[in-house]
């Protein structure tokens, strides 16, 4: 697969020495856990939109936890891919490099990156609805849906952000800051359907950074961008980075 486009990537990843990336579930597929949008992404027939809300929460917890412990053991189970060890070693390559991710599954984290921007959260924390404190809990099943807060007994919720809500104001400064200060920008595996991947994309055309994307298919914002190399992350990735 060694084309133009991803010789071209890598002459211009090699000379950068402060690299931005912005990943989606796209980067996850190959690990095992589906995208929202792919043939493998509906539980029960429901749609993300109808569980991921706190309208949905509010009304039915258990039904949400439910659909939550079903990707968590899908999780539980996936290891990280090729796609993900390459960003490691961008990482311990380059002087700045900070990752932003959607994705709540703590692969990146698992391979051994450092500097990680969770936009939407993680699926392994728990929050209190009472008192909002986060736990961190690793148990497949937890023993009890919906889970009680060791502190004050209030339900807790899964630590992400769900449609509908807003990304804490201190973590979208940390991915706006990076995309400012880096030269280069590698967006992985997002549909950029999701806000704020899409603004994201643009700041950095804004201010003059030179963007690759890596994905699957074209997306909304491919013609935005000045490199787009089509096919999976876990392949182009490593061709990229080694
Ligand atoms: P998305 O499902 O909207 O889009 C996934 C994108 O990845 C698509 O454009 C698809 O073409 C591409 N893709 C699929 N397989 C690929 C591969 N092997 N290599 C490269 N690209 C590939 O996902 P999104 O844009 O990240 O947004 C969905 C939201 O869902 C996010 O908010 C995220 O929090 C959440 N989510 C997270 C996970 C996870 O943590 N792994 C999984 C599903 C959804
Ligand atoms: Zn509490």
């Amino acid at each position: 697969m060694k084309d133009e486009k991803i010789l071209k990537a890598k002459d211009i990843v090699k000379e950068a020495t402060s690299i931005t990336v912005l990943t989606g579930a796209g980067i996850s597929a190959e690990s095992g856990v589906p995208t929202f949008r792919g043939k493998d992404g509906l539980w029960k027939n429901f749609r993300p939109e109808d569980l991921a809300t706190p309208q949905a929460f509010a009304r039915n917890p258990k039904l949400v936890w439910e659909w939550y412990e079903w990707r968590r053991k899908l999780v539980k189970e996936a290891r990280p891919n090729p796609g993900h060890l390459a960003l490691v070693k961008l990482e311990e390559e380059k002087p700045k490099f900070t990752l932003i991710t959607q994705n709540v599954d703590g692969l990146h984290k698992m391979a051994g990156n450092k500097n990680i921007v969770e936009l939407h959260g993680n699926l392994w924390q728990i929050r209190c609805t009472r008192c909002g404190s986060v736990e961190e809990d690793f148990n497949v099943p937890l023993e009890k849906i919906p889970p009680e807060c060791k502190k004050c007994g209030g339900i807790g919720r899964p630590n992400v952000v769900w449609f509908g809500e807003i990304i804490p104001m201190s973590i979208i400064e940390r991915a706006i800051k990076s995309i400012k200060e880096c030269q280069v920008m590698l967006i992985v595996g997002t549909s950029g359907v999701v806000e704020p991947a899409a603004s994201l994309g643009l700041l950095a055309k804004q201010t003059g950074k030179v963007v690759i994307e890596v994905n699957l298919e074209p997306t909304l914002n491919s013609t935005l961008y000045d490199l787009t190399i089509l096919g999976k992350s876990g392949e182009v990735l490593p061709l990229i980075v080694y």
